[in-house]
């Protein structure tokens, strides 16, 4: 007879059952779609002939050859493991750069009906979110980061960099639900998971003990990959610098990626803090020390520059592995001078005419932060082409690049190249639906203009959603 629960009586056993029952992932998609492809046949590339219809083959999840069609051999077609690209583009998968996993659908969740938004400001963003934050539970936030992801993938994402706060309201509740999210979707998607601060680490009425406290066991984690903070919500200049040079240190001491939210204001009488930032690592020997990246996220002010601070940006920076991540639609809704000043960071020129490393994010999607846009990277793309002035076609494509193979390198992912290469992970969007005809898009820069909302995810060459 097997032994009973010392101390527990039967409705107690049933209920812990059903406790842990509901905590069990639904079954993988791999269980599901358990083939891989070895070929995805007759398919538009970029950067090669638009007449020509190409053959790109995989083997173990990586671009063994690409070749011209044959079109006598699609006669075979379809077979279990070749896909029939039907003379659709196919293009490097997506990345999100940037994006808040634990403070998704605030304003779509039954749960928080209650918190909708009235004045559309910063000061109602903050204090809805605060509230929603206090009531925030394993389930929803599950529940919400479940939906990102999925709704994330069928969009065309194999990659994400998701922001998880922790402080003394949630503790680890955002981070634990983030880090178990990351283990269901293994398979499907790979999630970095960054351990976020965007309380104060040197302010407030503890001195921000509590948060480095929390910071400090959430950097032990080993599914933690990214260690983050917020200088700006400091009392003064000196906090911030220490908040940086708090954070940096604990990132370097584990191994782990920094990512700041920086310099997020646009008024030209405050000085950046990315000055001192870069002082910071170069002090803390950053480059010699690990290959970890920095990724400084917002950063508007820095919308104010002159052509020769970005020349001077770009010297300070030299080989250190600094990167930034734009986010215009939360950038351009919540910030604005009282003369109506605006900005969101200049990406393509960063790019261009810099020679910086940038990508561009979703940062938040449903919540009184952004609460307008989707889970689609593409749809922040298409959106700078008015917002960057950037409709020439390499521009155009530059953009694509921001939320796949730029923003995968921002994030220290392996990226897959525009081009695609023989030897590169074979994480693919293919878009457009088998019959769409000549609406099909046959460029990159036509999927940037007016992005297809039928499109299929491939990841290490499984098909991830259909
Ligand atoms: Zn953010």
């Amino acid at each position: 007879m097997p032994d009973s629960p010392v101390g527990t009586d039967a409705a107690s056993v049933d209920k812990e059952m059903a406790k842990s029952r509901s905590r069990i992932p639904p079954p993988r998609h791999s269980d599901v779609y358990p083939s891989s492809l070895s070929k995805i046949a007759g398919v538009r590339l970029s950067g090669k002939e638009l007449s020509t219809a190409w053959d790109v083959s995989i083997v173990e999840g990586r671009i063994s050859s690409i070749d011209q069609h044959d079109p006598d051999a699609a006669v075979q077609l379809p077979s279990h493991d070749v896909l029939d690209g039907a003379n659709r583009l196919l293009a490097p998968s997506l990345c999100h750069a940037h994006i808040h996993l634990d403070k998704c659908f605030l304003l779509q969740d039954p749960k928080y009906s209650d918190l909708q938004m009235e004045n559309g400001d910063f000061q109602e963003a903050m204090d809805m979110t605060g509230k929603a934050k206090a009531r925030f539970g394993e389930d929803d936030l599950l529940r919400r980061g479940r939906q990102l992801i999925e709704e994330s993938i069928h969009h065309g994402v194999t990659a994400m960099r998701a922001f998880v706060e922790v402080d003394g309201h949630v503790q680890f509740k955002c981070l634990d639900a983030g880090l178990q999210l990351k283990e269901e979707f293994e398979h499907r998607c790979d999630i970095q998971i960054c351990a976020f601060a965007q309380l104060p680490l040197f302010s407030g009425n503890d001195g921000g003990e509590e948060v480095r406290k929390l910071m400090s066991a959430a950097a032990q984690e080993e599914g933690v990959d990214v260690l983050g903070s917020t200088p700006y919500v400091e009392a003064d200049e000196a906090k911030q610098k220490m908040n940086v040079c708090w954070i940096s240190t604990l990132a370097l001491s584990h191994a782990k990626h920094l990512d700041l939210h920086l310099d997020y204001f646009l008024e030209e009488h405050k000085q950046p803090l990315v000055w001192s930032v870069l002082d910071i690592v170069k002090d803390r020997n950053w480059l010699a020390r690990q290959g970890k990246q920095i990724t400084l996220g917002h950063c508007t002010r820095l919308t104010r520059f002159k052509d020769e601070e970005w020349s001077k940006l770009r010297q300070c920076i030299a080989d250190l592995p600094v990167s930034f991540v734009g986010l215009p639609t939360s950038d351009l809704f919540m910030m604005r001078t009282p003369e109506g000043h605006r900005g969101t960071l200049p990406v393509v020129d960063m790019i261009h005419r810099y020679g910086l490393d940038a990508a561009i994010g979703i940062n938040n999607v449903g919540n009184a932060f952004t609460p307008h846009g989707n889970c689609d990277p593409l749809s922040i793309a298409s959106m700078g082409v008015g917002i960057y002035h950037a409709g020439a076609k390499k521009d155009a494509e530059t953009l694509y690049e921001a939320v796949s193979s730029r923003a995968k390198a921002v994030i220290g992912h392996e990226s897959t190249s525009l081009g695609l290469k023989v030897g590169e992970l074979a994480d693919f969007v293919l878009f457009d639906g088998t019959k769409s005809g000549w609406r099909s898009r046959k460029s990159i820069a036509e999927v940037v203009y007016d992005p297809a909302t039928s499109r299929q995810t491939i990841r290490r060459g499984r098909m991830t959603a259909l």
